[in-house]
């Protein structure tokens, strides 16, 4: 596989184009920012840690039925993955109140919530990712009715396989991130990563609000030892893995 250009530099990720159109590389980067990339730093060895976990995690959804942009990992940091078009929305799906639901509600920080959330973010860095209602959504026309519901579908899907999975590692699933895309048939398919980058894990064994945090909240809060955090929910996924294999 050639690569050919720079197809668009995010904040945790490059994406080139390849000798195949249907087929992009992501390169994943230690650059780590956070508050809308007001607070910039690095995370030695992010890149290939989160990449290894996304590709573990797509896979694991992969054999469950979901449909991802995940082909396969030929580098530690690179994911080569299926060229979709990205619906501009962040999917965020919570189990315990966390982070902005705190913030902007008021409920206690570790309530656990009776159902999942499923809320949509416009992406939009210009404008401070702003929550969405349903009805936003459809006006300003960054989906459709049907994908809308589809995309709620699979995202508490999604969420059920993966607290399994992480409830599997000793890792309390709080929220996460998702994004979809859409393929050159307008199939919608899982995209970007799933890493502690985009997810809140808390250490299931440990009650300190401060040290129970294995995610990208320790960057985020200074609260140290973020590469060990980082590397030691990798170390749990593939033991997870290779005893479900
Ligand atoms: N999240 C993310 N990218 C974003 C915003 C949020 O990956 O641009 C993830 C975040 O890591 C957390 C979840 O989405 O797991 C919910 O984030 P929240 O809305 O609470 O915002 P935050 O407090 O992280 O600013």
């Amino acid at each position: 596989m050639s690569v050919h250009s720079k197809l668009y530099e995010g904040k945790a990720k490059i994406l080139y184009t390849t000798d195949d159109p249907e087929v992009l590389l992501a390169d994943f980067k230690d650059d780590a920012t956070a508050f809308n990339a007001q607070k910039r730093g690095s995370i030695l060895g992010k890149g290939n840690i989160n990449c290894s976990i996304s590709s573990q995690l797509f896979q694991q959804l992969e054999a469950s039925g979901i449909k991802t942009h995940f082909i396969d990992s030929p580098n530690p940091n690179q994911m080569r993955v299926k060229a979709v078009k990205i619906v501009p929305v962040e999917v965020v799906i919570r189990n315990i109140a966390a982070g902005s639901l705190c913030q902007q509600t008021g409920i206690e920080l570790g309530t656990v919530l009776k159902q999942p959330l499923v809320e949509f973010y416009y992406k939009n860095d210009q404008l401070g990712d702003p929550l969405l209602t349903r009805d936003r959504l459809l006006l300003m026309e960054l989906a459709t009715a049907e994908q809308v519901d589809a995309i709620t579908h699979l995202a508490l899907q999604i969420n059920d396989f993966l607290k399994n999975f992480w409830h599997s590692c000793g890792i309390t699933l709080v929220d996460f991130k998702l994004e979809f895309g859409l393929d050159s048939q307008q199939q919608l398919l899982l995209a970007d990563e799933i890493s502690p980058d985009t997810c809140r894990l808390w250490n299931t064994a440990e009650a300190d609000p401060n040290r129970r945090v294995m995610d990208k909240d320790r960057f985020r809060r200074d609260l140290g030892n973020v590469e060990d955090a980082y590397q030691e929910v990798l170390q749990r996924v593939l033991q997870a893995v290779e005893i479900k294999s």
